[in-house]
This record gives C-alpha cells, sequence and structure tokens, in this order.
C-alpha cells in the first residue's frame, strides 16, 4: 500500500482534501497532472470572490461558515493571506429569484448585512450605474480569496506534515479492488486503501457516465482598467455580483492596485465537450456582452479589457456539487461539478472529503449533493 488514501487531482478541492487529511495524521498521496497553483483549470485568474449570504441556497450556509473558520485556521498554519473581508454587494431588483435566496439565508442565519435602496446605494457606490427599482444587498462576511495562492499554500503544509505529492502525473487509470484501490499514474503503478476524486473539469474521463450528469463549460475572465483607480479598490468597491432577468455577472476590485476583474455567470452555451478541447483564444464575440455590461453598468471603467483569460468548470444541471460516494464504491468519493461557485468552500469540502474516506461523522446535511441522485448514472471503470 503507497497510502491510506490517494487524491486524485490536486487543484481546488484536492489540494485542501490533502491538508485536511495530513493534518490529522493520515498517511496521503496526491496526484496532480499539472503543476501544483497552476492556472489551467477552475483555480486560475488571481481572485474568487467569497460570500455567506448566498443566492444559491441557505442550505449551503453551515458549510460556507465552516469554511471561513477553516480558512481562518489555515491562514494561522501558513502564515500566509488569503482571504481579505471587504463586504459584499449583491445588486438587483428585488423580485429577482437570486435577490430574494440572499433575503432568505440572511434571514434564516441572521447574517450581518445592510440593505441600500436607490438614492442611498448610488451614494454609498457610485461606480455602478444603477436603475431605480434596483437594491444593493451589502453582505458583512464577504470579500476576495487567492485561489492560487490558497492551494499551494495548503500543499505545501500538508507536505510539511508528511502528505506525499506527486506533480506533473497524469492518472491514466483507476481501478477499484477488493482490498483497496489501484492507480496508473505516468506509467507507474500506485495501491492506495481509499481514493478521491477531485478533477474538476476533467471528472467525465474518470467516470464515463457522468457525462450526461456534468457538463465542462468556458469562462472567461476581463480585467479592466479604471479613469480614477482610487474609486476602484477594494477598501471603496467591494466584490459583488449582479443580477438580472437573463444575465448574472461579478466583479472584484483592484485588488493589486491595476485593473478590476469582471466575469460573466456561464451558461449551457459555453459548454465545451472535453477539457481537452479547451480553445483558450479569444475571438471578438466573446467579449461582446461583457463589453456592453461595463460601458452600460460601470461607466468609470474602460471599455477595452486589458486582459482576458480562459478557464473551465464542472457544472451539475441542478448547481448543486457532487460530494458523496460513488454509487456502487465504499473506496471511492468524489468531490466534483462545483458550477462556479465551489473555490469559498474549499477547505469545508476538503474536511467532508477527510471524514468521508475516514467514516468519520459529516457534520452537515450533503444528501443534496450525492452522486446517488444521478439516480440513471451507472458507473464504468
Ligand atoms: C472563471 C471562474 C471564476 C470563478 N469564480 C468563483 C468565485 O468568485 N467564487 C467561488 O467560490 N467560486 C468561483 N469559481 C468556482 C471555483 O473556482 C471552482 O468551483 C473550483 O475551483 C473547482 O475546484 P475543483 O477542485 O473541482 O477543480 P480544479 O481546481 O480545476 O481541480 C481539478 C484538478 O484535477 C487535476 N486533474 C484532472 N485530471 C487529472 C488526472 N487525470 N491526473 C492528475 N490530475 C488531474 C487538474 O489538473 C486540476 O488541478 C469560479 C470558477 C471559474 C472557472
Amino acid at each position: 500500500m503507497d497510502a491510506n488514501v490517494g487524491i486524485v487531482g490536486v487543484g481546488t478541492m484536492g489540494s485542501m482534501a490533502l491538508w485536511q487529511l495530513a493534518r490529522r495524521g493520515v498517511s496521503v498521496m496526491g496526484f496532480e497532472q499539472f503543476g501544483i497553483g497552476h492556472d489551467q483549470s477552475a483555480a486560475g485568474g488571481e481572485t474568487r470572490i467569497f460570500r455567506t449570504a448566498y443566492k444559491e441556497g441557505a442550505a449551503y450556509i453551515p458549510i460556507l461558515q465552516e469554511a471561513y473558520k477553516q480558512w481562518r485556521e489555515l491562514e494561522s498554519e501558513t502564515g500566509n493571506q488569503l482571504l481579505t473581508l471587504t463586504k459584499g454587494l449583491t445588486i438587483g431588483e428585488p423580485g429577482l429569484k437570486s435577490m430574494k435566496n440572499v433575503m432568505k439565508s440572511i434571514e434564516e442565519y441572521d447574517l450581518e448585512h445592510e440593505i441600500l435602496h436607490y438614492e442611498e446605494a448610488k451614494k454609498h457606490y457610485p461606480q455602478h450605474r444603477l436603475l431605480p427599482n434596483e437594491m444593493i444587498i451589502v453582505d458583512h462576511n464577504a470579500g476576495f480569496l487567492r485561489p492560487q495562492y490558497a492551494i499551494v499554500s495548503a500543499v505545501y503544509r500538508a507536505k510539511e506534515l508528511g502528505a506525499i505529492v506527486h506533480n506533473h502525473t497524469h492518472v491514466e487509470k483507476i481501478q477499484s479492488e477488493t482490498d483497496g484501490v489501484s492507480i496508473v499514474a505516468n506509467g507507474q503503478k500506485y495501491k492506495v486503501g481509499k481514493l478521491l476524486i477531485t478533477t474538476g473539469p476533467w471528472i467525465n474521463q474518470h467516470i464515463n457516465d457522468f457525462d450526461k450528469q456534468i457538463e465542462v463549460r468556458r469562462l472567461i475572465n476581463t480585467w479592466f482598467f479604471a479613469r480614477d483607480l482610487k474609486q476602484f479598490d477594494e477598501s471603496q468597491f467591494p466584490p459583488f455580483t449582479r443580477e438580472g432577468n437573463n444575465f448574472s455577472y461579478y466583479g472584484i476590485p483592484a485588488v493589486d492596485s491595476y485593473m478590476v476583474k469582471i466575469g460573466l455567470a456561464a451558461s449551457s452555451e459555453d459548454r465545451i465537450k472535453s477539457p481537452n478541447d479547451l480553445d483558450r483564444n479569444i475571438k471578438m464575440g466573446d467579449l461582446s456582452s461583457v463589453k456592453e455590461i461595463v460601458g452600460r453598468d460601470l461607466p468609470n471603467l474602460f471599455e477595452d479589457p486589458g486582459r482576458v483569460s480562459v478557464y473551465m468548470e464542472a457544472y451539475t444541471k441542478d448547481k448543486n456539487s457532487v460530494v458523496g460516494w460513488l454509487p456502487g464504491h465504499d473506496n471511492i468519493a468524489v468531490l466534483s461539478g462545483f458550477s462556479g461557485h465551489g473555490f469559498k468552500m474549499a477547505p469545508a469540502i476538503g474536511k467532508i472529503g477527510a471524514d468521508l474516506v475516514l467514516d468519520e461523522n459529516i457534520p452537515f446535511s450533503i444528501g443534496r449533493l450525492s452522486p446517488d441522485r444521478f439516480a440513471d448514472t451507472q458507473t464504468s471503470w
């Protein structure tokens, strides 16, 4: 046996599971096809929003609150600043489902917040051009994370605690056996007791029939220069999501005193067949919507992005992630399908992954995230 637990994919969730297992003294071995902290997948682009008042549903809040604690623990174990709280804005008309969800989560969990109606909102956040029927919900437990730095921090801390990581090592084959799980990576065979699959957008390459349930989407992030940079630093311009009837986009302040990041939520139109088909080239059509939005809603940014980068992510149909045992197996668990909103939860998801493979009690209700909900899925290996 090479390790008690193996982890395939040391990106966002894999790095956090590695750290969570290593800090419990478990022998753990991770396999990553690229370098640690790379920007080829779901965690690239320097920043991620952390929010607690959650438009995706109040059911996530216990996990988000645990994630907050875990981010602070990772920071104190490594001495690295990973999460900066700045407050966070959700902007939109009060009647939208996403706005109602945010309000519901605030009410259910008594979250610290403010509500700013049009006149007041304009005064506080003049960078946003608002419509008179829009409001801003200010979430006090929100800010931004440093994703690639967080992955590197978790992996190096895990290594200090005894974890073994093979980077630039592509896992080609996974085989469940009666006494463990065998893995072939870069042509070499390894054996582990239990396995966590955390391959993000590559998930369908290992679990064939998940491709009916999980799709890979191409996401573009754009960075814009500001006419007056001071207005857009993190003290003046908190991370935000702006919601509409047929759009949703988000922004992150100029955290390195340089450019403001804007991203559009992905839809099924952004689907790609496989992560290996990801086109990183930018075409004019890729930028038309974001340029229109910036021109319309953020007039103090220059309309042409100074930087554009392409990433990808695994989406489920219900936008809930996939966390649990692979159907029909008690030695392989999956953490995947984070549907564009998983980074903020990562250390809590890593903890849940560790609890799963160690057969420990999971103090959250994760039934709705179970791969069992893909009832017609036949796992094939
Ligand atoms: C542009 C963009 C913006 C986002 N913004 C936010 C945000 O603001 N806030 C938020 O909370 N979330 C956000 N998300 C979502 C969040 O970043 C993802 O949910 C999260 O990073 C997914 O993590 P993962 O571990 O599933 O995938 P990854 O982080 O991609 O990890 C998968 C890893 O598996 C490795 N791998 C795959 N196959 C193999 C193999 N065969 N052998 C070895 N290694 C393998 C990959 O190389 C990769 O390192 C955003 C996502 C994107 C793409």
